[in-house]
């Protein structure tokens, strides 16, 4: 940010003070505030604030804007937020599923200004999927209105373990075609930018904290059910790894009566039962019978609108059965609040959750099952990008954390005191 200085008189000492305990908190913040919300983050009164930010207007260190925190907030209020200038960087999500690649460009507040989804095969290709995900970022960005340079963070999940030690792909049976690769140096050298890369269940499980139906939960199980089925795992308000970072990929647990062989070498898998694909089929079967019903899989509706046909209702209940056969014994494991259902199965809604509610209630302890609630997703297929959005959200506000620090030791160095609460 430039330092500028006002070509007014010099600050007193107690308005340069105030002055850069305001700017420290915008800074930290990581997005407009309100007058009102700077008076409490500051403790400083109405009109302190009001003189401040006057000042800082004049010296081109902030601006104001009037803002609808109804995007934010759900209550449809605008208001007039002030930001740091130069503050208007976009961040940039990127959510690789097994057969798609999405990119979503957002403001520092978490507001999605572009999104594009392509259908590609994400485990075959990793070369020309990177390439392809880089170019969609590209896209985004320019429909957004903005300029690469413009970025400020990039955060990306990937449909697989990363080893967490190394940032390695590295397990050989989930996707073998990435083993070796570092996807983050990959993006980092497609896109002139430090990108953050996680699991996709795991960002799937922080969009939906952040935004979704699993706020305010710290121990929750996020299910994506897609084309692979992997659960995000929140313990004590924090993502669970594991040791190495492969922490749960359940769609690899085995079923007793399965025999089928899994694209992971074994026979049996969860994934070789209920898979987006074995249900589509399942479900283009049971409505080709009817006069109007789709022959293909391809012709068929969405899932979510599915639920209301009673044959299709019961293969979706089905398949949540038999995912909830195997989240049963998470559930006794973990005792989770929640189990928050993603992935295309999880948007099918009641019928599939109805399913997961009844095998959690037979095999889970009677308390364990109590305590864990079944509920559907609030982002659908978004929640992965929006995980992704959220976690190079983060990133600007811990790097503006660490600025602000540095500049509040830089006002302790020039005061000899630290910055006093008080009333200007
Ligand atoms: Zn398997």
């Amino acid at each position: 940010m430039p330092e500028r200085q006002s070509s007014d008189r010099p600050l007193s000492a107690r308005r340069r003070r105030t002055r850069d305990q305001v700017l420290a908190i915008l800074a930290e913040h990581g997005g407009g505030m309100t007058r009102s919300g700077l008076s409490r983050a500051t403790g400083l009164s109405a009109s302190a604030i009001s003189d401040c930010v006057a000042s800082l207007r004049k010296s081109g260190l902030i601006v104001e804007a009037e803002a609808d925190l109804g995007r934010v907030s759900g209550r449809g209020r605008r208001a007039t937020v002030i930001s740091l200038a130069g503050d208007d960087g976009i961040v940039v999500g990127i959510d690789l599923g097994h057969a798609h690649v999405t990119a979503a460009v957002a403001r520092t507040d978490g507001v999605i200004l572009d999104r594009r989804t392509e259908l590609l095969d994400v485990d075959h290709h990793p070369g020309p999927v990177l390439d392809a995900a880089a170019a969609l970022v590209r896209a985004c960005v320019r429909d957004s209105g903005h300029g690469m340079d413009e970025v400020l963070a990039i955060a990306a999940g990937i449909p697989g373990p990363l080893d967490i030690r190394t940032q390695v792909v590295r397990s050989p049976t989930i996707l073998s075609d990435w083993v070796g690769l570092a996807p983050a140096e990959e993006f980092a050298r497609r896109l002139g930018h430090p990108v953050t890369v996680g699991n996709d269940a795991d960002m799937g499980a922080h969009g939906e904290r952040t935004y979704g139906a699993a706020r305010g939960l710290d121990d929750f199980l996020y299910v994506k059910a897609s084309h692979g089925i992997g659960a995000g795992v929140v313990l004590g308000g924090r993502t669970y790894r594991g040791a190495t970072g492969i922490a749960g990929e359940i769609g690899h647990t085995q079923l007793p009566d399965a025999a089928d062989w899994c694209r992971c070498g074994s026979r049996g898998c969860l994934e070789t039962v209920v898979s987006i694909s074995t249900v589509r089929r399942r479900l283009a079967h049971v409505l080709a019978s009817r006069a109007s019903g789709p022959e293909e899989e391809s012709g068929l509706p969405p899932l979510a609108g599915l639920g209301h046909d009673p044959a299709a209702a019961r293969v979706l209940a089905d398949a949540g059965r038999t995912v909830g056969r195997v989240l049963a014994d998470l559930v006794n494991c973990l005792n989770p609040a929640a189990l928050v259902l993603g992935g295309e199965l999880g948007a099918a809604g009641e019928p599939f959750a109805a399913g997961i509610r009844e095998s959690v209630a037979r095999y889970a302890q009677p308390a364990s099952a109590r305590a864990a609630e079944v509920i559907t997703g609030g982002l659908g297929a978004d929640a992965e990008v929006r995980g992704a959005v959220a976690t190079a959200v983060e990133t600007v506000r811990t790097h503006r954390a660490g600025t602000a620090a540095a500049r509040r030791r830089t006002v302790v160095s020039r005061s000899g005191h630290g910055i006093p609460p008080s009333p200007d």
